[in-house]
């Protein structure tokens, strides 16, 4: 086993990561999905040896935390004896239907092959820090847009057939757009911008890469043979500018993306603005809960409240999962799990156990529109009762909890639950319970309340938006007309 990994590293299985509740790991299946019988095994392994918590992040990955070094180990072991292969090196990441969803694009999983294989080939991923991550979207029901990647690739329908889209540093929303290109050359763009993120050292991030270097990679690829990367180190991962423009920095025509803001000129390739501010249109995210149809049966998506459950459930719910046929479980996005293989009455059964076992079975569940980490007392950094401010705001606030608002609450400062903006946050600290108005847990809060408390003050920023609302309006944009002093003044007040 490894040394422990520092804070913010990826807790892999061989190398868990040391957090107020013992160590953490991490963990992947390669193949993307696991058997029944695996992952009840996974269960048991996590009672065994961990504080009997399962968590599904927001990527898609299970966690198991409450470990020491010796009962990691023996964890380690188990997985192994399990049979289940766990991913390692640079995570290229695919939707959690890929290959099996009737309304995809394209089957994204050959592309990601061919990119994981082509990292591997080129040794990058021991110069890479441990979150550098690529994603490889083939559309359909469930996208992957809702998760942030160092590169992003998107199938595309165009007039020259299925093309991929590519974007760097960003969530399906946030990423700067390069343009679309064939497959080929999308897999070797994102290798060539991996390769330049490696350059940069282990801290480096694609959001990390100079403009020059974007509209590089996009004006390289028509005048290199498909097959040969460019060489990055002799100009410090920046390639000649003076290459003719390729097919991406033309503006390539495609399907709903067209109406993107890429511009045909090489300064605006990126997707930004004239004024460097980056455009992109809303993309609708579902929510990997309820039934999908799929190419072969269907799909049954169902979540974790706040992303975490304890054991025994899980184990429960996937030994009934078993009963009724279910074939494969797959890690989801956004905290769930999809179980494959299943009858339509064995879908309403599985779902009905679920209910009863406190999972989350309606994407409109209010629990879905929280962040909230472990928080005090599982967390030795966490000041405030995260899960049970949660839980009491979202049941006394449903009506308010719609799709437009994002309310993070976090132990601490780190905001490991949601390490990006959030409409609301509520972060735990000397003061109580701090609240951050479009900001992250780390920014200084404009208004505290008792830790205990917390609740209370988010149910009258939710009464006042019950009177100001409009007709229509969503609570974002209720909460950005109160504005964000307004909104800290009801948080404070008595
Ligand atoms: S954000 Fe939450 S889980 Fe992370 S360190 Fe702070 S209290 Fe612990």
């Amino acid at each position: 086993m490894n040394a422990f990994s520092r804070r913010g590293a990826c807790p892999a299985l061989s190398a868990p990561m040391e957090t107020g509740d013992g160590l953490l790991v991490r963990l992947n299946p390669v193949a993307g999905g696991l058997s029944s019988k695996s992952l009840i095994g996974l269960g048991e392994s996590a009672l065994r040896h961990g504080n009997g918590i399962m968590e599904v992040t927001a990527r898609g990955s299970l966690q198991i935390r409450g470990l020491t070094q010796a009962s990691a180990q023996l964890l380690a072991m188990e997985v192994d004896t399990l049979g289940i292969a766990v991913r390692t090196g640079v995570p290229v990441e695919t939707g959690p239907l890929a290959g099996l969803d009737p309304k995809e694009i394209a089957d994204p999983r050959p592309l990601a092959e061919r990119i994981r294989k082509a990292i591997e080939d080129a040794r990058l991923a021991q110069r890479l820090g441990p979150k550098v991550s690529v994603i490889v979207d083939g559309g359909g029901r469930l996208t992957m847009n809702a998760v942030t990647a160092d590169v992003r690739l998107a199938a595309m329908r165009t007039g020259a057939g299925t093309q991929w889209q590519v974007a760097v540093a960003g969530d399906g929303q946030t990423a700067t757009l390069l343009g679309t290109v064939e497959e080929d050359a999308a897999r070797d763009i994102a290798v060539a911008i991996i390769r330049m993120v490696a350059e940069k050292g282990r801290e480096a991030h694609a959001r990390d890469l100079t403009e020059r270097q974007l509209t590089s990679l996009a004006s390289w690829h028509s005048f290199a043979p498909p097959s040969v990367l460019p060489d990055i180190s002799p100009t410090r991962g920046e390639i000649a500018p003076s290459f003719p423009l390729s097919p991406i920095a033309k503006g390539a025509e495609v399907e709903p993306p067209a109406k993107l803001p890429i511009s045909p000129q090489v300064g605006e390739m990126s997707g930004r603005t004239e004024g460097g501010a980056v455009k992109r249109l809303p993309v609708p995210t579902r929510f990997p809960i309820g039934i999908f149809d799929l190419t072969d049966g269907r799909a049954l998506g169902i979540g974790l409240p706040f992303g975490s459950m304890p054991a025994k459930n899980l184990i429960d719910l996937t030994q009934h999962a078993l009963t009724l046929g279910a074939t494969e479980i797959r890690l989801a996005p956004q905290r769930t799990l999809l179980f494959l293989g299943l009858s339509p009455t064995a879908c309403h059964s599985l779902q009905q156990a679920a209910v009863a076992l406190g999972f989350v079975t309606d994407a409109a569940d209010p629990r879905t529109k929280i962040a909230a980490c472990p928080g005090a007392p599982a967390c030795a950094s966490g000041r405030i009762a995260t899960r049970d401010i949660a839980e009491t705001i979202a049941a006394q606030n449903r009506d308010i909890l719609d799709s437009s608002l994002t309310l993070h609450i976090s132990g601490c400062a780190k905001g490991c639950a949601h390490p990006g903006q959030a409409a609301l946050t509520l972060v735990g600290g000397e003061n109580g319970a701090g609240l951050v108005v479009d900001g992250r847990a780390k920014a200084l809060p404009t208004g505290y309340r008792a830790g205990y408390d917390a609740a209370r003050g988010i149910d009258s920023i939710a009464a006042a938006i019950r009177k100001a609302r409009l007709r229509g309006e969503t609570t974002a944009a209720c909460l950005t007309r109160l504005g964000a002093g307004g909104v800290a003044e009801l948080y404070r007040q008595e």
